[in-house]
């Protein structure tokens, strides 16, 4: 008797001995194997990474660092322009609302038979919600979107005489017509500078170079508009989606070969920069 439950201490001492160390294997990540189903929940990583903080810098060396932000992504991307294809103000107004949650290669290929078919603001607001659905299916959320363009272009039909118009205020009263999309509109198929157009390229890139600490796009966009003269509004957002797209990419930024590593303090990444510590110094 004594001995069988010696046997037993024994055996209890050994398996919640094995449980406890599979408990700090997970919670260290230093013995390797996680096991699923002792503890779930210990599969996510606990350590997140910290931000760097952000230098400090005085409003004028940011304006005079942003200046040249800009004149080295200019001369990076001489030719940034809006990707989205388009040969008149509604074929833009219609891309853009596409191109939520969805790229722009995408929308293009949509496009290129949806802008053949609907050539008017009045094809638009007598088409069928089905029918439009159909059309730009692999755009994704593609019935909110057919919603959209059916009521923003019976809008412009009742209000505006079928022609989209050229003011924030007008544009943005349209049914499914946000800030954004209204900057695209103006900037790029009346030439005017109204905003910045802050998409996830924008926000990203405008945090990662120390340029804003804001989140929310509204308040990144004011930012900018403060950091940047009003005439380069529209080609600022071309330039950081650009450099976004072909260099600062959401997961692994290629550092090492960006063109305007000597100006960014790199806030929020977290691999190492081989080579000399970049200065923010204007
Ligand atoms: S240095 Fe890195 S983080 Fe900064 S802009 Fe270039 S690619 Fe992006």
């Amino acid at each position: 008797m004594v001995l069988l439950s010696a046997q037993r201490f024994v055996r209890e001492v050994v398996f919640w001995g094995l449980l406890t160390l599979g408990g700090f294997k997970n919670l260290h990540g230093s013995f390797g194997r996680c096991e699923r189903g002792w503890n779930p929940g210990l599969e996510v990583p606990l350590a997140q990474p910290k931000l760097q903080p952000v230098p400090r810098e005085s409003k004028e060396a940011k304006a005079i660092r942003a200046k040249k932000i800009i004149a080295g992504l200019q001369k990076t991307y001489p030719d940034a322009h809006c990707e989205l294809n388009h040969h008149n103000p509604l074929e833009l107004l219609i891309a853009t609302i596409l191109s939520a949650q969805c790229t722009d290669k995408r929308v293009n290929l949509v496009t290129e038979t949806l802008l053949k078919k609907y050539r008017s603001p009045a094809d638009y607001a007598e088409a069928s919600q089905e029918e439009l659905e159909t059309a730009i299916k692999t755009t994704g959320f593609f019935r909110n979107k057919a919603r959209s363009i059916i009521t923003c272009c019976q809008a412009i039909m009742e209000k505006h005489a079928g022609k989209v118009p050229r003011s924030m205020e007008e544009l943005i009263q349209l049914g499914g017509v946000g800030r954004k999309t209204a900057n695209v509109v103006l900037g790029n198929a009346f030439g005017i500078n109204q905003g910045v157009v802050v998409d996830t390229h924008v926000a990203r890139l405008s945090q990662r170079l120390g340029l804003t600490q804001e989140t929310d796009p509204a308040k990144i966009e004011q930012e900018l508009m403060k950091l940047v003269p009003q005439a380069q509004w529209t080609m600022l957002s071309h330039w950081l989606i650009w450099h976004g797209r072909r260099r600062c990419y959401a997961r692994k930024p290629d550092c090492q070969s960006c063109e305007i590593k000597q100006l960014c303090p790199r806030i929020g990444v977290t691999e190492p920069l081989p080579g000399p510590k970049p200065t923010i110094a204007a």
